[in-house]
């Protein structure tokens, strides 16, 4: 099967540039002996679980099901090849429902406030679980992206240096549990989205600041996501040194659990040219939908990147890219071209294997889009399709 013959809209994800992020990533973990895992989040591509759990130390959940995903489709596959895996899983606060099935799947649990290790922590160590407790050190390094910003005033992620010091005199005036912060085997920090080395090393020094009396207490510290650390110009050696520090500073294990590294640019999402129109402007609407497909380009908001276009102008003809979903601002961008654009016509988005297929809906009753998987021959192979039966089922 050749790109022009896959059924659109598709997502393709490009095995082999997994595999180079992969390589990068293990890359950092030898050298400084630092844990990584997949953000299960970001990329839930199960096909590929095998493959990143023989580059990666496990994979990270944010929930019940992610944590048996990891569990079914990494951890079980490598066992039989003798590998372990571990599953970590973060949740701002934890359902009594679903807390017994955790336990069968996950080795270290990372809760959010006090209150979630007060309710959870004794049968989680009675289990031989890590616990862990995820730490706000206050310190925003990322501008105009308040919703992905957990330092942000008012964030219900994490717990400030002011509310971690209050356990100890609550443990003191009885209203906590005697001995309940010696609990805790961890600290894990996320603050960073799609950022360098240096948002890294700053957010560190706010952790020393407001954390360092309980450093030399826990095992091990969880640096997080959003190191972008397979991008081009990344600075990794800096990422080394910031390893570096916490292991030779405080004897810890250190833990990253980047989603977007192990599959940036990584996948594609493939499109149609249904129809164009005109109104002041060129426009193509397409079989693929902002809203459904890669509604980070609405959320976020960004333009993503396709394949053969020019910036508006840039290039004879320009068009403004659209959904067929009724919102009118199901809008993709405004892109130029070599060639007007027709019915039947190809267009090739670029980075979409990450927030895409774990993001998508079927809003309007829109078809999901086929995922294909490009193996390192460049064979293209469907891997799922999605009919109506997606749709009615989840109404
Ligand atoms: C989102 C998230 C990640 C992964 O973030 P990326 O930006 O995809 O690297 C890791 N850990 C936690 C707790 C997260 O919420």
């Amino acid at each position: 099967m050749t790109l022009q013959e896959l059924p659109t809209p598709c997502y393709v994800v490009e095995e082999g540039l997994i595999e180079e992020n992969l390589k990068i990533l293990r890359g950092v973990a030898e050298r400084t002996g630092a844990r990584i895992l997949l953000a299960q989040k970001a990329f839930s591509m199960y096909a590929l679980y095998p493959l990143i759990g023989r580059y990666l130390s496990g994979a990270t959940a944010s929930g019940l099901y992610e944590a048996r995903l990891c569990a079914e489709e990494m951890a079980a596959p490598l066992a039989l090849e003798g590998k372990a895996c571990e599953n970590h899983i973060f949740s701002p606060a934890y359902a009594e429902k679903d807390f017994a099935e955790i336990l069968q799947y996950c080795d270290h649990l990372v809760f959010n406030s006090w209150n979630q290790v007060k309710k959870y922590g004794k049968r989680a160590k009675a289990a031989g679980k890590c616990i862990g407790l995820r730490i706000n050190p206050e310190c925003s390094t990322q501008e105009g992206h308040a919703i992905y910003d957990p330092c942000a005033p008012g964030s219900r992620l994490g717990v400030t240096r002011e509310e971690f010091e209050k356990v100890f005199m609550e443990e003191r005036e009885g209203i906590m549990p005697k001995g309940l912060h010696k609990l805790l085997d961890g600290l894990h920090f996320h603050t960073l989205c799609e950022q360098d080395s240096d948002a890294l090393e700053e957010t560190l020094e706010a952790v020393e600041k407001n954390f360092r009396a309980y450093l030399g207490n826990i095992k091990w510290i969880n640096f997080g996501g959003g190191h972008h650390i397979t991008r081009k110009g990344y600075d990794i050696s800096r990422l080394e040194k910031c390893i570096r520090r916490m292991q030779e500073l405080y004897g810890l294990t250190v833990y990253l659990e980047p989603g977007e590294a192990v599959a940036l640019n990584a996948g594609f999402l493939v499109a149609s040219v249904l129809e164009t129109v005109y109104n002041g402007k060129n426009i193509a609407i397409l079989d693929t939908s902002a809203a459904c497909h890669m509604p980070d380009v609405l959320e976020m908001p960004y333009r993503p990147p396709l394949e053969s276009s020019g910036e508006p102008g840039e290039k004879p003809f320009t068009y403004r890219l659209g959904g067929p979903t009724c919102l009118a601002g199901d809008v993709i961008g405004d892109y130029s071209f070599d060639r007007p654009l027709k019915e039947g016509d190809r267009l090739i988005f670029g980075d979409m294997a990450i927030y895409s297929m774990v993001k998508n809906n079927t809003f309007n009753g829109m078809p999901l889009p086929s995922i294909v998987l490009r193996d390192k021959t460049g064979e293209y192979r469907i891997w799922k399709t999605f009919g109506y039966g997606d749709f009615k089922e989840r109404l």
